[in-house]
């Protein structure tokens, strides 16, 4: 009697996922607009989508702790510094999709494909409207002595500067790239402060002539309520750097499916539909990111601004490199 209640059990257990179609996601970004994505997926699959959103550190400190027992089956977050730190910690399973390897290109997913980008985030050059000097063209001419005591960007420590410094130690040399970031730190024009946006408000304010920023901040600076911030984005333009050689420097929001994912199948076409025109179009829209999927339309302020060349260096570079990067910041004195 006893065996067969037991495996009455097992019978029942076995049956629960079918009674109740779901994925769990741990995300680490936060936009209203992605609970579309969301509702349009279970509009089209019944499979409900169950978000916990926290700061990346929390999420994976969650995984971690789980372990086996964790419920979620994707775990979303932005940067390929921390994408790697996911790798490390060992959050993440293979997958093999057809759709997410012609959708998604092979610098923006994991060699593995332990994780696939999902949007792209450009870290350009910003200047006042109408003054960038006809010899700033690269990242390499933000060193230039001309450009002394001229330059805003926000403090080394944050991650969009060590994964833009790990990927200067890829294309240049680490001993370059260490030339390269005490030229930058000789050219600040203040102490790092702020964010991204802040840098624009500086350039705008002129407390100095060029900064650096993710071109996403620009987008919600000239979509804000505050007319300040609109005028802000107003004053200042950007630009691709290295378009004649290798391209942009381009960062990722990006997923994969957790290791012990008790939905996986549910979490692959989760993943597969993310990567649809569709979700691609919402994802970057939200956020004023570019989609990772060639050609598909975006929207808002950043739209006329696709077209350009990034680097074509692989994301997972940014993890691996980051360490040096930090150390390299470090001995240079950069902020
Ligand atoms: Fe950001």
């Amino acid at each position: 009697m006893l065996r067969h209640l037991s495996a009455l059990g097992l019978a029942l257990l076995a049956a629960a996922p079918a009674l109740a179609q779901e994925v769990n996601l741990y995300s680490a970004r936060h936009y209203d607009s992605d609970l579309r994505i969301y509702e349009n997926f279970t509009a089209q699959t019944g499979i409900r989508v169950n978000v916990i959103e926290g700061s990346d550190q929390q999420l994976l400190q969650r995984l971690e702790t789980e372990g086996v027992n964790s419920p979620a089956d994707i775990f979303v977050t932005v940067d390929g510094g921390r994408l790697y730190q996911a790798v490390q910690a060992g959050v993440f399973q293979p997958v093999d999709s057809a759709i997410l390897d012609d959708r998604v290109p092979a610098n923006f997913r994991h060699p593995d494909n332990l994780w696939f980008g999902l949007s792209a985030r450009a870290r350009v050059i910003f200047t006042r409207k109408g003054e960038r000097p006809d010899w700033l063209d690269d990242y390499e001419d933000l060193a230039d002595p001309r450009l002394e005591g001229e330059i805003c960007i926000r403090s080394s420590s944050n991650i969009y500067n060590i994964s833009m410094m790990a990927e200067m130690i890829e294309v240049m040399g680490a001993e370059a790239a260490e030339a390269w970031a005490q030229g930058v730190a000789d050219n600040l024009a203040r102490r790092p402060q702020g964010g991204d946006r802040d840098q624009l408000r500086a350039l705008a304010a002129g407390e100095c002539s060029v900064a650096v920023s993710n071109t996403y901040y620009w987008g919600a600076l000239a979509q804000s309520e505050d007319p300040a911030d609109r005028a802000v984005a107003d004053a200042v333009e950007f630009f691709y750097p290295n378009q004649s050689n290798r391209g942009a420097h381009v960062n990722i929001s990006g997923a994969g499916v957790t290791r012990y994912a008790p939905n996986r199948e549910n979490a692959i076409r989760f993943l597969e539909y993310l990567v649809s025109d569709e979700a691609q179009s919402i994802f970057a829209d939200s956020n004023n990111e570019f989609p990772i999927v060639p050609g598909v339309v975006i929207h808002g302020p950043v739209a006329p601004f696709t077209e350009f060349r990034n680097s074509g260096v692989n994301v997972s570079v940014y993890g691996l490199n980051a360490a040096e990067a930090t150390d390299i910041f470090d001995r240079v004195g950069f902020p």
